[in-house]
């Protein structure tokens, strides 16, 4: 998949965006990994504004029953509740696994100005395995994107929690 030119490249230099952006994909792993205990399908997400984590949640489509609360979409209100504003336009989305079509289009809708995720989902991911609705020439917004951060940890947790509940039926 192409690696979208970068400004914290320009910045910090390429080891050093690429070790931020690591970082944060741990944090949003941490929120998967607690998610996991109570028997959520373990995605995490964190905005980070300034440097600063803004917001965070992990999937809670088992606890509140509702097939939306997904991790990025939950992310992004609490951001948008936190700032006071819908625009997003100066955070960074941090998800563990390729946002889905809903995540995906509430990403553009929030105008967040960079999506980083951890591992590319064939069956569900918007951002270049299914579809590519972030980067979608026809619409307005197109954040930068950039795939594949620990993918393999990120990638694992999910097909580890899959394997258990097979298993535990
Ligand atoms: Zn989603």
């Amino acid at each position: 998949m192409p690696v979208d030119s970068d400004p914290e490249v320009a910045a910090f230099g390429a080891a050093g965006a690429l070790a931020a952006d690591e970082q944060y994909i741990r944090n949003a792993l941490d929120l998967a990994r607690e998610a996991m205990k109570r028997n959520e399908v373990p995605i995490g997400a964190v905005i980070v504004r300034d440097g600063v984590i803004i917001a965070g949640a992990a999937n809670r489509t088992v606890r509140d029953q509702d097939p939306t609360a997904h991790a990025e979409l939950l992310a992004i209100r609490e951001a948008s509740s936190k700032l006071d504003r819908w625009r997003l336009d100066d955070c960074t989305l941090y998800v563990t696994l390729e946002p889905c079509a809903m995540c995906a289009g509430a990403t553009v809708l929030s105008r967040v100005k960079r999506v980083v995720f951890g591992a590319w989902d064939d069956k569900a991911g918007m951002a270049g395995s299914v579809g590519d609705l972030l980067r979608h020439p026809r619409l307005n917004h197109r954040p930068e994107v950039r795939g594949g951060v620990l993918a393999e940890e990120c990638g694992r947790i999910v097909e580890d929690f899959f394997a258990a509940q097979r298993n535990s039926r």
